[in-house]
């Protein structure tokens, strides 16, 4: 809706008198006066008219520690989703920034703000996600350098992105991945026929998961983690 009707239908004033107050900058629209009528504005923005709020921001960022057999969905015919790990009155609206596969556990965001849930995954963001990735067998001795070449995914007909691999035993290390494709840590693994066992994101970008969230919980995202993306 635009900026002015939402004024005028949330005020008594009249459309031509809705345009003074703009042109007076009397109308904040997420903490910053505007003078623009036209501006779409949606349910989510905090709007003020001299100082009075006239619309709450309504926008809620949360971290959800994801545990393993939960499907990372707001709707799931056999499974329980994560959107069904969180108390009802906080569910409508939200939607995931991002996936894990069903068996993977960690850092999962959720949001109604489509705007910076499109900046966490759209693929030119280019964000990294760090993965604990525990193997059947031994890490592959030149697993450094094929993950930081890329692989060939012959589904998909690409070259994955140059990734990080940081040994941590012989069976864990901790991959750097800056893209989001269908399995692709499983996948990358697998070119060594090597089966990851168990898989755990523990950081999107700036963004590492509480470690007082135990598996299941969650937490809203504090105004400096939301200004991350
Ligand atoms: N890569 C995978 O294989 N699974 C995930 O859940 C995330 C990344």
């Amino acid at each position: 809706m635009q900026l002015d009707r939402f004024i005028q239908i949330n005020t008594p004033y009249s459309r031509r008198h809705v345009k003074c107050l703009l042109a007076e900058g009397r109308v904040t629209v997420a903490g910053s006066v505007t003078t623009d009528a036209g501006l779409e504005v949606d349910r989510f923005v905090r709007i003020e008219l001299d100082g009075q709020i006239l619309q709450e921001s309504q926008s809620h960022y949360l971290m959800l520690h994801k545990p393993a057999g939960v499907v990372s969905a707001t709707e799931h015919p056999e499974h329980q989703t994560v959107i069904d790990l969180l108390p009802p009155a906080l569910r409508e609206g939200l939607h995931l920034a991002g996936r894990l596969d069903l068996k993977t556990t960690g850092l999962l965001l959720l949001t109604n703000d489509g705007h910076w849930s499109r900046r966490i995954t759209q693929p030119t963001s280019k964000i990294a996600k760090v993965y604990h990735v525990t193997t059947q067998d031994e890490v592959a001795a030149d697993a450094e350098a094929v993950f930081g070449q890329g692989i060939y995914f012959r589904y998909e007909d690409i070259t994955t992105q140059p990734a990080e691999l940081e040994r941590i035993d012989s069976h864990h290390s901790r991959l750097t991945l800056h893209e989001g494709r269908y399995h692709q840590v499983k996948r990358m693994f697998g070119y060594f026929d090597n089966e990851v066992t168990a898989l755990h994101r523990e950081q999107i970008g700036g963004l590492t998961l509480d470690p007082q969230l135990p598996p299941g919980a969650f937490r809203p995202l504090t105004a400096a983690e939301i200004a991350l993306f």
